[in-house]
Order: structure tokens, then sequence, then C-alpha cells
């Protein structure tokens, strides 16, 4: 391995969550001995990822119907913001999700329409009953009809940051270049299988009012945590290296500059304290901006 040292006034990491935390606690000397800007100890720590569970069908009144452009159903146009509030409407979580869509006639793809060769088993096409599955034109004609007649329905929430879910350098486990690696310690709580639980329950009422055949998402409950996805699956990691105005509960100030070492940034997911129920990445493209213009103002002010 080639070492190389490189010099800076300012240094901004945006490895994203975990690797900005693993490049923090790696980096340890006699006056950071728990890693540079870390005097806190909360690096690595409040580790949280978005909630998610998910269920999905078939709508019997789209079968056959005629072709026009639906680009843009699904997350372009279609999406729910989260609509209660955890205290008036007495819910047993907190915090909340949005919900987002899929269906229509989107570009087909491996495993589009999970199941659509079998679809000719269970429904008559054109008044005919077929046998599942098939080939050749009588198949073709049979994916024609059932295209674009899918919904699915995903739920992606507010998970809550937790001091005891983290990360931490593996003692044991190096890299190839011989750096130690992360290991992980999280779990949901009851608050994240509560909210999954009133997701599913929410997706079977729109999509039976709507009269959709429910074909999979169905069949979670409690022996599963009602589908939540395990913590991670989701991919919007965050929280390890959070801001906050209190240099002893936090790594970073509102700039995303660290309380301990004044030329140290963390401008990637590290630094939320929570991602309420959106999609992290607008946010961390906003923290980041606020953050290169305090860098420029301080630079210009001589301050770092
Ligand atoms: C499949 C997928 C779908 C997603 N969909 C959405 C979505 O629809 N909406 C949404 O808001 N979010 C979505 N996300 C989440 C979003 O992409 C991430 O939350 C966001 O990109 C995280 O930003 P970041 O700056 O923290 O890290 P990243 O975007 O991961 O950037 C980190 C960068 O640092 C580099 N890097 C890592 N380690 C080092 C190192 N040691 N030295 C130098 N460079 C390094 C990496 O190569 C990478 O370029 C999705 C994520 C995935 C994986």
């Amino acid at each position: 391995m080639q070492e190389y040292q490189v010099y800076g006034r300012t240094v901004i990491l945006a490895a994203s969550a975990c690797e900005s935390a693993r490049l923090m606690l790696n980096s340890k000397s006699q006056r950071y001995p728990n890693g540079i800007g870390n005097s806190s100890g909360v690096v690595g720590k409040y580790l949280h990822d978005s909630t998610g569970a998910d269920m999905g069908g078939i709508l019997p009144q789209l079968f056959d119907r005629k072709r026009y452009n639906e680009d843009g159903v699904g997350g372009m146009h279609v999406y729910t913001p989260w609509w209660l509030d955890a205290k008036k409407d007495k819910l047993d979580f907190p915090r909340g999700y949005h919900i987002e869509y899929g269906g229509g006639f989107d570009m087909p793809l491996y495993g589009f329409n999970w199941g659509i060769e079998q679809l000719n088993g269970s429904y008559k096409v054109k008044g005919k009953q077929k046998e599942a599955g098939g080939y050749g034109a009588s198949l073709k004609e049979d994916y024609r009809f059932f295209f674009g007649a899918s919904i699915g329905m995903a739920g992606r929430g507010e998970g809550i940051a937790r001091e005891d879910s983290y990360c931490e350098i593996d003692p044991d486990v190096v890299d190839k270049y011989g750096i130690p690696v992360l290991r992980f310690h999280t779990q949901w709580s009851d608050y994240e299988i509560k909210q999954a639980k009133h997701m599913k329950e929410t997706f079977k009422e729109i999509l039976t009012n709507m009269g959709a055949v429910i074909t999979w998402g169905d069949d979670d409950g409690e022996h599963n945590n009602w589908g939540l996805h395990n913590p991670g699956n989701i991919i919007h990691e965050a929280g390890t290296v959070r801001m906050g105005s209190d240099p002893k509960r936090s790594a970073l100030n509102k700039y995303s500059q660290s309380h301990d070492v004044k030329n140290l940034f963390c401008v990637d997911g590290g630094q939320f304290v929570s991602q309420a129920d959106k999609n992290i990445t607008w946010t961390i493209l906003a923290l980041s901006m606020r953050a290169s213009e305090y860098i420029v103002d301080q630079m210009k002010k001589n301050n770092i």
C-alpha cells in the first residue's frame, strides 16, 4: 500500500454516514484518543435508517385497457405525505411515514409486474379461461392483457435515532488495505414495528377500497414485525456524526463543522439528528450547500 500525505486548510468528509464515522473513529491520536472530532463520544452512534414496509396487487378493472403514456406514474407524480398527528390522532407510535406508489405502463424490465405470467391461470383473458403460464403468441396476448394492471405501495418512515443503535470499529477485522472495518449494532424498537403495522393496515384499506386483489405483502404480521425491512435495507443510513448546539452531545455544529476541530467538516448523511419521513438526499444537499457557503465565508475571514 502506498501512503500519501495531503495538506489542506479544511478537510471535508462526504464519504457517507458510516464511512465518515469510520474515518473519524480510525483517526486516533494522543490528542484525540476516541477518534478525531469525537470528544462527545457520539461518533458512530444514533445510526438510523428509514422504516419500510410494502404491499401490492392487481386491479382487474384495468385489464386490457387502452395504451397511453403513463410515464410518471409512481414517485414522479403520485405521493402521499404523512397525514396524521401522533398526539392528536392518538397513535401508538411517534413520527410518521409517506407512501410511494408503483404501477402503470412503465417500461417492462426484469421482474416487471411480478407473477404476470401466472395471472392467466387465475383470470379469464378476453373471456377465455387458460392454464397458468404458456408460451408463444398466446402468452404474448396474455402479457398485453394484464400489462399495466398492477399496483404497489411502499411506506417509508421515520425511525427513531437511538444511542444504542450504532457502528463501531471492529477490533478483529480489517479491509484489504489493513484498515479496521466497522461492525454494526442495530435493531428496531416497538415504535417502528407499530408504524409498520399502521402502514400495512392503511395499504390494505386503500387497496381493498380501490378494488385491488392483494397479491403480495398481505401475509405479514406480528411474527415478522409486520414486514418491516431490516435496518439498513432502505439504504438511508444517517446520524453517525450528528450535529447539535451542545458539544457534549453532538460532533458537529449547525454548519456541519466539528465542534473540536474547526477545519473539519462532515457534509453527508452522518450529520443528521433525524431524517423525518422524507427521503434523505435533498436535505443532504441543502445542508452541504449551507456548509459550503459557511466555509467560503470563514476562509475569507481567515477563521479557518
Ligand atoms: C439504490 C438506492 C436508491 C436510493 N433511492 C433514494 C431516493 O429515491 N431518494 C433519496 O432521497 N435517497 C435515496 N437513496 C439514498 C441516497 O442515495 C443516500 O442517502 C445518499 O446518497 C447518501 O449521501 P452521502 O453523501 O451520505 O453518501 P454517498 O452518496 O454514498 O457518497 C459518498 C461518496 O464518498 C465516496 N467514498 C466513500 N468512502 C471513501 C473514502 N474512504 N475515500 C474517498 N471517497 C470515499 C463514495 O465512493 C461516494 O462517492 C438511495 C440509495 C440507494 C443505494
